[in-house]
């Protein structure tokens, strides 16, 4: 490969030919963080405290001490996340390939279908319909479901839980093994609190988004928004976790870079 591909990318990027999108939600008190029936340990949401402000605990300087669990907000789902992944020697956050944080997208758009039904489950069914349009998913490819559920500010309406469990859409199993043997995706990643549908929990197997994917080296992606700003292909995405010792994921930044000088 030539030296200049880089530099023509820095230069594009300087002359905004290529775009950054910013997929990450703002990480605040009142961000939503999964609900789980007792006697299952509930999450830390993300707290703020003032260490100080240019005041006398700090005269020219302000910062905060930050608290919170791994998967809270926009958050990176590593392997070892799941009991299908805990044996992976390059699972963790620390030990993740760091080549794998580089990767493109595929977004595939199902708003409309979410709208309609906010249990919406996509299948293998659609994403051949997608691949029929856009190609063939590339192998080492972000996976990204599209459902405008970004959209729900008032966190009770994000979560939407039921009597039955969340309604929220998601993968059916299916789908998600597919994409593992199949396609040999990167990761899974959506709008959604959890990589996984509400229902998930009746799924066989349960929660396959995260079993069959962490269990097979896959990552996940969790509350990504601005989906709608994203082609169906074309975009590539950063999503690094922070490097914590064994960790099972992360908040994060993801960032999308497009290119407006191509159509695809
Ligand atoms: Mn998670």
């Amino acid at each position: 490969m030539s030296k200049s591909v880089l530099s023509k990318l820095a230069k594009a990027i300087l002359k905004q030919d290529i775009r950054i999108i910013d997929l990450t939600q703002t990480l605040q008190p009142s961000t939503p963080v999964i609900q789980l029936p007792p006697p299952m340990s509930p999450t830390k949401p993300f707290s703020s405290e003032l260490i100080s402000r240019y005041d006398e605990k700090g005269p020219a300087w302000y910062w905060n001490n930050i608290a919170c669990g791994e998967h809270t907000g926009t958050h990176f789902d590593a392997p070892i996340h799941w009991i299908t992944g805990r044996d992976l020697d390059d699972g963790a956050t620390d030990t993740v390939n760091p080549q794998r944080f580089v990767a493109p997208a595929c977004v595939i758009d199902v708003s409309k279908q979410c709208a309609k039904d906010e249990r919406f489950l996509l299948t293998p069914k659609h994403i051949l319909a997608w691949e029929k349009k856009h190609g063939k998913i590339p192998k080492g490819s972000w996976v990204l479901m599209r459902s405008d559920w970004s959209k729900r500010t008032d966190p009770a309406a994000f979560l939407n839980m039921h009597e039955d469990g969340p309604h929220v859409p998601g993968p059916n199993a299916d789908a998600v093994r597919f994409l593992v043997e199949e396609r040999d995706i990167n990761g899974w990643g959506v709008e959604a609190v959890g990589t996984d549908a509400g229902q998930a929990f009746a799924f066989e197997p349960p929660f396959p988004a995260h079993a069959l994917m962490h269990g097979s080296n896959k990552f996940g992606l969790a509350s990504l928004c601005n989906l709608d700003q994203l082609p169906p292909t074309g975009a590539l995405l950063i999503a690094a976790p922070l490097k914590i010792a064994n960790g099972s994921g992360s908040p994060l930044r993801v960032l999308a870079l497009i290119d407006d000088t191509q159509d695809d």
